[in-house]
Parts: structure tokens; C-alpha cells; sequence
């Protein structure tokens, strides 16, 4: 019987710590499941540089021509994770039966690749990788990550909480995927819209063992910011909110004050003038900012840039 061919997408930024190291182990992993004949041997590991400054793609480029396992695909730019994630889906999907992505420095534990390809085997489409717990987060990323998932849940858009871009994908649900043509991409959140038969495989977090996170602080708000803002109107609605309870008080705080011209109390009403003013800024520049935010969305989504382009590859 045929095997089915697997592709690792391995996005990398700035890697060339990691990239050798964590290719020694994925090949002797591809290897074992060559032996067992879980996949194929024309699976492959493709590292995706997502415009690095260092050397990472000399590297990819020299393991490429040493180790006929591996492909490349060199975007000119850093144009973040996701991004990174979707290039490498996109040049796999008519290679690959099924495709995996992992983080380059697996953190992620590779032990549970196996599992992931058994539940593809019995006929799941996408196999969520789910945290065991978060030891190896520091104490903000662990609690920033936990009300992030809260909040996204309110918000409407349903991510499976502690899954990270660690999953399995089969050949259709990626190809539904890469129908999602918005450049604002979340795909942990898209993921769940996509339907098809789903299962989840847990499995342990690692501490980085070479080089630092490439997930700058800045990068981590956008993921989120992005997250929320290509799922939901939700924000919006609550400027709608905000607006009608401060009608409301209004209309009661004019009543109160229609009586006390009625019965003659007039008031010096400096203090409360002042406030609202204060208070009334606020609440537009809030609003305007809120629009601002999607109204910046519709402006790029409406040029329909490419999401990156591809400087090398080598897959032929
Ligand atoms: N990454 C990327 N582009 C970026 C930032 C990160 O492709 O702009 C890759 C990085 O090389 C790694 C993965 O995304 O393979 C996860 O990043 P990292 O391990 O730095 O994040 P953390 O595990 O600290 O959240
Ligand atoms: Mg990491």
C-alpha cells in the first residue's frame, strides 16, 4: 500500500542556532517513521525562512543539498509566524498528503508526531497539538496566553484553548484553508471554521535550548490584536454599548436637572461641566480609535498585496 507522504513545515527566523540541531533530530524521527512505515520516503522537512537577517538560509540552503529530506522556501521578507505558517502550507499542499507544523526550535515535544499520524490514519482531517500545561512559560506569557483564550472566547471566535500552530493538516483542509484569502491572518482561529473531522493530540512544551524567542513582545500584540479584530465586530458593539448607557445617563442627569430649575435651584455647575467635557473626549476618541482600527483593516485588506513573496525554493 501507498504510504502517505508527510511534510514538517518549520517556519525560522533568525534560527541558525537552532536549525542544524533541530534537523539531526527530526531526521532521525522521519527515519524511524520511514522504517515503520508510517509515511513515506519521499516525506519531507521544509524549513521556511521568514526573512531572516542571519544565516539561516545558507543553512537550509547547505542541509537541502546535503540531505534529500529537506526543501526550502526563502520569503524576501520577515512577514511574521503566521505568515510564515501559510507559505510553507501553500508550497507543500500538492506535495503532501498530510502536513505538520512545528516551531524550528521544538519546543513542541516531536515524540508526539507518531500520534498525530495515527489519528490522520483513522481519518482526522486537522489533529490539534494541545499543551499539556505551561511550566515552561514565564509568569506573564503564561497568564497573558490564558486571558488571551477568555477573551477570544467571548469575542465569537472559537480557538481550541492551549493549541498552538502545532497541528496536523490533511491535503483538503489545507487546501480549505488557503481559500481564506484575507491578509490578516489568524490561523489558530480560522482553523476551527474550516469544518472537517478534527481530533486532538496532547503533548509536552519544552524549554528553547538554543537562541532566544522570535516572538518579540510587540509581535505577540499583533497576534492577538489581529486575532481579535479579523474575528469579531465585537469591539465595535461595545462602543454601541458605551454610547446608550451614556445616553441613558444623560437623559436622566437633564430630568434631575429639569427639576431642580423648576423648583428654583440653580446651579454653579462648573465641576460637572468640566467633567463631561473630559468625559465626553474620552468617550469619542475611544470610538474614533476603535473605527480607526478596522477602518485601517478594510484599507489593507482592500489592496490585496500578496501576503509574501517567495525569494528561493527548492522544491521543484
Ligand atoms: N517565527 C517566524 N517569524 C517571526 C517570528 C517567529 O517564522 O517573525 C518562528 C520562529 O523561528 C519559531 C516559531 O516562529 O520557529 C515560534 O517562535 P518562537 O519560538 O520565537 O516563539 P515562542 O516559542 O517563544 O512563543
Ligand atoms: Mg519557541
Amino acid at each position: 500500500m501507498e504510504k502517505d507522504v508527510l511534510y514538517l513545515v518549520l517556519p525560522c527566523y533568525n534560527e541558525e542556532e537552532t536549525i542544524e540541531i533541530s534537523h539531526r533530530k527530526l531526521r532521525s524521527l522521519m527515519d524511524s517513521l520511514v522504517d515503520r512505515k508510517i509515511i513515506s520516503s519521499e516525506s519531507k522537512m521544509l524549513f521556511v525562512d521568514d526573512g531572516s537577517s542571519d544565516k539561516t538560509w545558507s543553512i537550509i540552503d547547505k542541509l537541502h543539498r546535503t540531505d534529500d529530506m529537506v526543501e526550502g522556501v526563502k520569503l524576501a521578507q520577515n512577514r511574521g509566524h503566521q505568515v510564515a505558517l501559510y507559505a510553507g502550507i501553500e508550497a507543500a499542499v500538492e506535495k503532501a498528503d498530510a502536513i505538520i507544523t512545528i516551531d524550528v526550535d521544538l519546543q513542541q515535544d516531536i515524540n508526539a508526531i507518531p500520534r498525530f499520524m495515527a489519528s490522520y490514519e483513522k481519518g482526522s482531517d486537522i489533529v490539534f497539538g494541545i499543551r499539556n500545561d505551561r511550566q515552561t512559560d514565564g509568569f506573564f506569557k503564561k497568564h497573558t496566553a490564558l486571558i488571551y483564550y477568555k477573551l477570544m472566547r467571548m469575542v465569537g471566535a472559537g480557538i481550541v484553548p492551549n493549541s498552538a500552530d502545532y497541528r496536523l493538516m490533511s491535503r483538503r483542509s489545507a487546501r480549505a484553508l488557503l481559500q481564506y484569502k484575507e491578509s490578516n491572518l489568524f490561523i489558530r482561529g480560522l482553523i476551527t471554521t474550516l469544518g472537517f473531522k478534527t481530533d486532538k493530540v496532547y503533548f509536552d512544551v519544552h524549554e528553547r535550548e538554543q537562541g532566544s524567542s522570535k516572538y518579540t513582545i510587540h509581535k505577540m500584540l499583533k497576534l492577538a490584536l489581529d486575532g481579535i479584530t479579523s474575528f469579531s465586530i465585537f469591539p465595535i458593539r461595545c462602543v454601541l454599548y458605551l454610547g446608550l448607557m451614556v445616553l441613558l445617563v444623560s437623559i436622566c442627569v437633564m430630568i434631575h436637572d429639569f427639576f431642580d430649575w423648576y423648583n428654583g435651584n440653580t446651579v454653579d455647575g462648573w465641576a460637572s461641566l468640566e467633567l463631561s467635557i473630559w468625559f465626553f473626549g474620552g468617550v469619542q476618541l475611544v470610538s474614533i480609535g476603535i473605527i480607526g482600527e478596522y477602518v485601517g483593516r478594510i484599507y489593507m485588506e482592500s489592496k490585496r498585496r500578496p501576503r509574501y513573496i517567495i525569494e528561493e525554493n527548492t522544491i521543484k
